[in-house]
């Protein structure tokens, strides 16, 4: 939704906008994949053939559940759409302008008023989806912890969220005024302005935005506590910032993630993750994510995503100038910098980011693979790092070329096992890939 998918997205690299993870393909999780622990001491006393447990434990719900999962993630993009073509088509959104312009007279007045009623909408038409693929779906599957009140209500911050954002700071009438100014090359100005509003964005989610939805306390147990910071050390980073959040309250599913940059920068434990996970396993993902703290993705994360919000603001100024031109006397507008083109660049940025996603996707499969052979060089627990992959994800193992392609931010989990028992350079006399031991 809005015209600010893009920005949703690159926060979502981070470690994710609430909207972003909870949409995420890849990190399913738990409960039914326990298997792990009765191969893990084989009686021929080699390693343990995690890639068939892994196909055996891909049970036909598994398999029904990641299905729907890939479906929603295909279909979403174009249900959005969808909902903002409706917008325009029906003059709703023409409508919701001329009632922001009776009441406010300045711009700033006007564009809050008017994306106060544009969130709303939007909400309304796109609950059927949010409400199956967030609640109906996780429920369905025991995937879920949160009652509907709970749910809701954090659907509810989302909007608001986006109204503070994008309204009450300000950004969304600076960029209509910069499309009036500029009917030519606002694509570029918007492009240069969407670094700072990515970076600060980054900057601010764990300190403003994630403890919206969830609580966050540095992590508790004192014992696995000296383990990470011992880990950390090795790794060459400060690990003061370990926190640990309550996701139980809303999941069942396993995860730990970096997010942040600079003082707020910080690797963050679910609950869950610490209740399921043996030591080893739990020291294998913590190994993970500081390779992506110590590897800097979240600032390659922040320069990729500037980088190709050039292209989408290009392309989407191209596509909203014909379409303009074309349709907006049907729609109740003749100019781009019309406040009741709004949905109009909401689904043009849509549609470019769905086009985009293997180029997103193949990024993302990029720093999560590095961070893998990060993890591996420093911890040495291939065999902990493979269970910790099994009991991280439900999605399909193996899943097809095109869906891996669009739907994959992580390497699928087979080939991720198959790397985590493989790779031992340490073992062959070999230098390590990107962890260099005191630089
Ligand atoms: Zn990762």
């Amino acid at each position: 939704m809005l015209g600010i998918a893009v920005l949703v997205l690159a926060l979502g690299v981070a470690g994710g906008t609430p909207a972003a993870r909870a949409s995420a393909v890849s990190p399913v999780p738990a409960s039914g994949v326990g298997g792990s622990e009765a191969t893990s001491a084989s009686p021929s006393g080699g390693a343990p053939d995690y890639v068939s447990q892994v196909r055996a434990d891909f049970t036909p719900q598994n398999r029904a559940y990641s299905r729907t999962r890939v479906g929603l993630a295909f279909l979403s993009p174009f249900y959005d759409i969808l909902a903002g073509l409706l917008l325009l088509a029906t003059g709703l959104s023409a409508r919701m302008r001329d009632v922001a312009c009776a009441r406010f007279r300045n711009i700033y007045g006007r564009t809050l008023a008017y994306l106060a009623q544009f969130l709303l909408a939007s909400f309304v038409l796109e609950l059927p989806l949010s409400f199956y693929g967030g609640f109906a779906l996780e429920h369905r599957y025991g995937l879920s912890t949160q009652s509907f009140g709970a749910w809701f209500g954090d659907q509810g911050k989302d909007v608001a969220v986006n109204l503070f954002f994008f309204g009450v700071t300000g950004l969304l009438a600076l960029a209509y005024l910069v499309i009036r100014k500029s009917p030519t090359r606002w694509w570029l100005w918007l492009a240069l302005g969407s670094i700072p509003v990515i970076a600060g964005g980054t900057l601010i989610e764990p300190l403003v935005i994630d403890p919206l939805y969830n609580k966050f306390r540095p992590l508790q147990d004192q014992e696995l506590r000296a383990k990470i910071l011992t880990l950390a050390a090795r790794a060459g980073i400060p690990g003061r910032n370990v926190y640990e959040v309550d996701k139980s309250r809303q999941t069942k599913k396993y995860n730990a993630y970096v997010n942040g940059f600079g003082p707020s920068q910080r690797i963050v434990l679910w609950d869950t993750t610490l209740e399921g996970m043996k030591e080893d396993e739990i020291l294998a993902v913590m190994a993970h994510e500081m390779g992506h703290y110590v590897l800097r993705h979240i600032w390659k994360g922040i320069a990729f995503f500037s980088l190709l919000s050039f292209a989408l603001f290009y392309c989407s100024g191209l596509i909203a100038r014909w379409a303009t031109a074309r349709f907006g006397a049907r729609w109740g507008f003749r100019e781009t910098h019309d406040l009741a083109s709004l949905p109009l660049l909401g689904v043009t940025i849509t549609l470019l980011s769905f086009l985009a996603m293997p180029l997103i996707n193949g990024f993302s499969r990029t720093v999560e693979h590095e961070a893998d052979v990060f993890g591996l060089e420093v911890t040495h627990l291939n065999d902990a790092a493979a269970r910790a992959f099994i009991k991280q994800n439900k999605s399909d193992p193996e899943p097809s070329g095109f869906v891996k392609v669009f739907e994959y931010s992580h390497p699928p989990m087979i080939e991720r096992i198959r790397f985590a028992i493989r790779y031992r350079p340490w073992m062959e006399g070999k230098p390590n890939r990107v962890f260099k031991p005191g630089s």
